[in-house]
């Protein structure tokens, strides 16, 4: 009897085995699997991946070669446009489908919709699934339980309560038992061929001290987070002197892990009594949020460029690259701002609540433009996300859907003395100013002669002056929104 032909299994933002639905499919069939991933560095011409996320995604991809392995399998890497790399592996193959875990990006989308009709216009099935989300983003409706059929959410709060109210997501599946190997394997580039990792200078020492990348980095994580924060997770989510959220934020993205997994670990613990309810429920929301933004992405997909309130279109904007560069590199002499900043480029990865912090700090003090910063981050983060990111900046940039006024300005010295109480965050990563006591550390420039002098600062010297007064950039900032406000 011949044998049958493979299935291809196209892994993207999916690096994982477990409840992964388009290799669970493919291995439930019997046929022998062929697991592909193709680095398109065309793709997507506007949003080419960043540093940071290049690093990752080469750390993620040998993680996922890995687990494979010692399953009798391997990951097949191609490099070209996604389209013919697939067309010439069925060629050399003979495979009769291929599988993919859905993704929401607009170019994404577009470009699968085209390769899927081009592969079934050729008699080869293709199917997708969802991998990356607990609601995908056209079942989640307003007016679902009114009288008019709806249209997508803008407003968080609404958006959340009728996911809630939906089925709860399905369980999440297991890794597939065996993977049956196609007769002979086809060619694999070499994943150091495809030079993700910086060479020099190796920026990436921070971070490889930071993260474990792949699948099991990622279940342990979680694991750790369920032990110890996640109880906390209400009163300390928003301390970035405490380690009180799950950093489980790049392994989402490379979808290393999946929300269903982490849904009903969640739900399980509380149901049990073995977390507080508040805590699971304020954690859940958060990767509410990340629907959200997915939402917000799929049905606005000019959400990372355009501002989704059109009038901020207009919004008088400065364009000056010296501020832009102090803040990028941390040293616009606002303590908590450059701490946020340096922990950023040193491990990829920004407390949440710091990051409100220096977006309101570049769009509002320093009235540079939301895009210049989700741009920053789209090239240093970890956890650079099309969705949350673009989302999140909207937000913080007072033009998104649901977001915080552009009127309502950070004080980063109260934010300091509030969330970092005892300046040990600012201590560790502004360590110029670790002599100083808090709150002084959040206001070095208060401080009298001989308190700096006993810390051994010196303002514009061992640590820069402010780079803009903050009365003088909050009165600014109001004055552009009002202008903005009067011409429309
Ligand atoms: P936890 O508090 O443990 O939350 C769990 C998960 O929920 C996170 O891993 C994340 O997937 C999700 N989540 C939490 N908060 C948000 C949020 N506000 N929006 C969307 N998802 C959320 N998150 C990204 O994943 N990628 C980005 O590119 C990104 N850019 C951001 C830019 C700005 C200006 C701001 C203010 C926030 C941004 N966020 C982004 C959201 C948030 O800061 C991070 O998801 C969070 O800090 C990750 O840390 P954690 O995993 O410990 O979060």
């Amino acid at each position: 009897m011949a044998s049958p032909s493979p299935i291809l299994v196209w892994f993207r933002q999916d690096l994982r085995l477990a409840d992964n639905p388009a290799l669970d499919a493919a291995a439930r069939s019997g046929a022998p699997v062929i697991p592909v991933y193709i680095h398109d560095e065309q793709a997507p011409a506007d949003w080419p991946m960043g540093g940071a996320s290049r690093w990752w995604l080469h750390h993620s991809l040998g993680a996922l070669a890995e687990d494979l392995a010692k399953r009798g399998s391997k990951l097949v890497l191609r490099h070209g446009p996604a389209g013919a790399v697939l067309d010439k592996l069925i060629a050399e193959t003979g495979a009769e489908a291929v599988l993919w875990n859905r993704l929401y990006e607009p170019w994404a989308t577009q470009r699968d919709a085209a390769i899927k009709a081009g592969l079934t216009a050729k008699g080869v099935k293709a199917e997708s699934f969802n991998a990356a989300l607990l609601f995908e983003p056209w079942t989640v409706k307003t007016g679902a339980h009114g009288k008019k059929e709806g249209g997508p959410y803008k407003v968080f709060t609404p958006f959340w309560k009728s996911c809630l109210a939906k089925d709860a997501p399905p369980l999440p599946l297991k890794t597939p038992k065996a993977l049956a190997a196609p007769k002979t394997w086809p060619a694999s580039d070499a994943l150091k061929s495809w030079a993700l990792l910086p060479t020099e200078p190796d920026w990436a020492g921070g971070l490889r001290a930071a993260w474990t990348p792949g699948e099991a980095g990622a279940q342990s994580k979680l694991d750790g987070f369920l032990k110890v924060a996640l109880t906390d997770y209400d009163a300390m989510r928003n301390r970035p002197d405490v380690d009180g959220s799950s950093r489980l934020s790049p392994h989402l993205h490379f979808g290393e892990i999946g929300p269903r997994q982490i849904w009903h670990r969640v739900q399980a613990l509380s149901d049990a009594g073995k977390v507080s309810a508040t805590s699971a429920a304020t954690y859940l929301k958060e990767i509410g949020w990340r629907e959200f933004s997915y939402h917000l992405l799929f049905h606005f997909p000019s959400l990372p460029e355009l501002p989704l309130q059109e009038s901020f279109a207009a919004f008088p904007w400065r364009t000056d690259p010296a501020a832009l560069a102090a803040w990028q590199r941390g040293r616009t002499g606002y303590p908590i701002v450059d701490a946020g900043m340096r922990q950023l480029w040193a491990t990829g990865w920004m407390h949440n609540r710091v990051r409100m912090i220096v977006g309101s700090f570049l769009v509002k003090h320093l009235l540079l433009p939301w895009q210049a910063g989700e741009a920053w981050f789209w090239d240093t983060l970890v956890d650079a996300d099309l969705a949350s990111n673009a989302a999140s900046w909207q937000w913080i940039g007072g033009c998104g859907a649901d977001a915080a006024p552009y009127f309502r300005v950070f004080n980063p010295m109260l934010q300091g003395a509030k969330f970092d109480p005892k300046g040990e965050y600012v201590a560790h990563w502004v360590p110029e100013l670790a002599d100083l006591p808090a709150p002084l550390i959040h206001a070095p420039w208060t401080a009298s002669e001989i308190e700096l002098r006993a810390a051994g600062v010196v303002l514009g010297q061992t640590y820069p002056a402010p780079i803009v007064e903050h009365a003088g950039g909050r009165e600014r900032a109001l004055r552009a929104w009002k202008s903005l406000r009067e011409s429309v």
